[in-house]
């Protein structure tokens, strides 16, 4: 078992647009696991900032699901519809240090950018940000809020250290480009919002599905701006739905079935590759599988 250490904080954050599914208990039980495993806290966060996605009630749902299979928060859920001051503030700290700046390109303006440049290059699906708006709006009224890829010698390129995918880089302007901190539509972009609370609530240990891994750099060189610390991260193997893409609503996944919670943690337990364990109830059995998870040692 690994050494006790109260300051490991472990979390869970998953966006209420729908109930847990086979998918997102991974990552809720590898997180619980990872934390106790070092005798630290386990949080809970609801990523609600992009309210249109969010079904009402949902967080009460997933609560509950969580607590039937035995898995409960150190702490009340933080709400990030209720953070909007925190991230304020981090936005005027990022615009005082000239790291932040307003954008005034439409998705049509920033194609046109790139289509006469010849730079067009689709990463999932969406382009590089060319980089129109650093200077100025050009006489354009302020949309969005983006980020500089590379200031004061942070950036663009920032390397990490996976604890299971290993040495991971991305040169963040050439993959990503100066990105979204806050949405033409007035939304608090994702990567701001996860970076100010993972700080503040004071996260050492951030473990989520392997689709996440390509945020990690726009979130470390977040960390760097703002002068916060930067977690260890651990990206699990993804639960594919039957077309082979990560399961989720769109491909048909079911909510975790709950009249068997041993199963839905056991099936869990078998895409995290962790020994079966013999249990009786959850409480049991999460208590072995602590146990089986230290016993790995997954640093
Ligand atoms: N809210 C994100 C999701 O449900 C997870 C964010 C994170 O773990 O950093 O996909």
């Amino acid at each position: 078992m690994a050494l006790a250490s109260a300051a490991a904080t472990g979390r869970f954050a998953p966006s209420p647009t729908g109930p847990l599914h086979a998918g997102s208990l991974v990552a809720a039980l590898a997180s619980w696991l990872d934390a106790r495993a070092q005798g630290g806290r386990w949080l809970v966060r609801i990523e609600d900032v992009d309210t249109p996605r969010c079904l009402p009630g949902m967080d009460t749902v997933i609560l509950q699901q969580l607590a039937t299979l035995g898995l409960r928060p150190d702490e009340p859920p933080l709400h990030q519809s209720q953070r909007g001051a925190a991230y304020g503030q981090a936005l005027d700290t990022l615009r005082v240090a000239g790291w932040a700046y307003d954008c005034g390109c439409s998705r049509s303006d920033i194609d046109a950018a790139l289509a006469a440049s010849g730079a067009a290059r689709a990463r999932h699906e969406q382009a590089v940000y060319p980089g129109t708006c650093r200077d100025g709006l050009h006489g354009k009224p302020a949309r969005a809020v983006r980020l500089r890829t590379r200031h004061r010698g942070i950036g663009p390129r920032i390397d990490w250290l996976d604890r299971r995918l290993g040495p991971m880089t991305q040169d963040v302007e050439r993959e990503v480009g100066d990105f979204v901190l806050k949405r033409a539509d007035g939304l608090w972009a994702y990567q701001l919002a996860v970076v100010v609370d993972d700080a503040w609530q004071r996260v050492t240990h951030v473990v989520r599905g392997e689709d996440l891994a390509d945020n990690t750099a726009r979130q470390i060189l977040l960390q760097r701006a703002l002068s916060l610390p930067t977690p260890s991260y651990l990206h699990l193997p993804l639960v594919r739905g039957a077309d082979g893409h990560k399961l989720s609503k769109q491909n048909g996944a079911q909510p975790i079935d709950l009249r068997d919670p041993l199963a839905a943690l056991r099936s869990a337990a078998r895409v995290l590759q962790l020994p079966t364990i013999e249990a009786t109830g959850c409480d049991d059995w999460l208590v072995a599988a602590v146990r089986a998870w230290a016993a790995r040692g997954v640093a």
